[in-house]
């Protein structure tokens, strides 16, 4: 992205130029935007869907019948993405990834995204080389994204409950659960993903004893045209067993992105056998139902979560000072 937006600025001087500009993003635009998707529409739909039909009969009905909308929303954030909503896009980016191997040396990670900034910033401060790499733009912000909309999730849950409680009408609280439900789902596909989890997120960078590709094609070809051609839900539903409540969702959602993270070196590994060519190999195709049924199981772990814990009692406000609003 550096390097795209020198280039940008260094051809706007003059017609030609600047027609060479658009032409440079053009093709640009063309070589990143399949990276945007990140599992691809098919993925992204499947892992939610997949989820979707094993939400168990002690949830609500409502939201056991909204496969179809469920589906839609997978791949939602990825419809953020387009230059023509720059702020949106350029603000949510971020949300998609983390590099994992840049925040090695903060353990545990802080639980609000504030404090992970605070962190970073300080890291940057400390460092020589090549500071900006501990931007929190550039580290990524997945796992902090993810917890802000299980929150929300959670949140309108309990006023399902309340409202439920009341006798008062519904619908639209439905609406925003199955919003919420569906877009988490977005997040926790991605962290799935083993590329969405590390530097090496799309060609090997670094020593490379093992001779692993680094051109820039491997993300997509795996994540997008691989699953497309070759996966369906019916491949890894049956991996997918009810879910469990999650008693510490963010530890818990942390160490899941640290196992998909263990995982890169096998996909460049799979890659380099011709894993993710045409129809790839059968090691290949194990491997990545595996990793969407993961990535279902999460997200079926975290709604059940969310329903369960929203029965819970919210701490009392008037313990604590009261909130400061501007
Ligand atoms: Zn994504």
């Amino acid at each position: 992205m550096q390097s795209f937006l020198h280039v940008n600025s260094r051809l706007q001087r003059g017609p030609i130029s600047l027609a060479l500009a658009a032409l440079v993003l053009i093709v640009l635009g063309l070589v990143q935007s399949p990276l945007a998707h990140a599992w691809g529409n098919e993925g992204h739909t499947y892992v939610n869907r997949v989820a979707a039909r094993k939400i168990p009969a002690s949830m609500p009905l409502f939201l056991r019948q909204a496969v179809g909308e469920l589906g839609y929303f997978g791949p939602e954030p990825d419809r953020w993405r387009s230059p023509s909503e720059f702020a949106l896009k350029n603000a949510q980016e971020p949300d998609h990834f983390i590099d994992l191997e840049r925040v090695a040396w903060l353990d545990p990670l802080p639980p609000g995204r504030y404090e992970f900034y605070r962190k970073l910033y300080e890291k940057r401060a400390a460092t020589t080389d090549h500071p900006d790499d501990y931007l929190p733009e550039r580290v990524g912000l997945q796992p902090y994204i993810t917890m802000e909309v299980y929150g929300r999730l959670k949140a309108a849950f309990r006023e399902y409950r309340q409202r439920q409680a009341a006798h008062q009408p519904t619908l639209a609280v439905q609406h925003a659960i199955v919003f919420y439900a569906g877009w988490l789902g977005h997040y926790v596909g991605d962290g799935s993903q083993p590329l969405h989890t590390t530097i090496h997120y799309n060609g090997w960078v670094g020593p490379n004893p093992n001779g692993y590709t680094t051109e820039h094609h491997i993300h997509w070809q795996f994540e997008g045209t691989y699953v497309a051609a070759n996966v369906a839900e019916k491949d890894f539903a049956g991996l997918v067993k009810a879910p469990q409540h999650l008693d510490d969702p963010f530890a818990q959602y942390i160490a899941y992105l640290k196992q998909s993270n263990t995982l890169v070196e096998k996909v460049y590994a799979l890659e380099k056998d011709g894993g993710f060519t045409g129809k790839g190999t059968p090691a290949a195709f194990e491997f990545t139902a595996h990793r969407l049924a993961a990535g279902s199981q999460m997200l079926l772990d975290l709604w059940y979560t969310a329903w369960l814990d929203s029965a819970n009692a919210v701490p009392n406000e008037h313990s604590a000072p009261p909130p400061v609003s501007k």
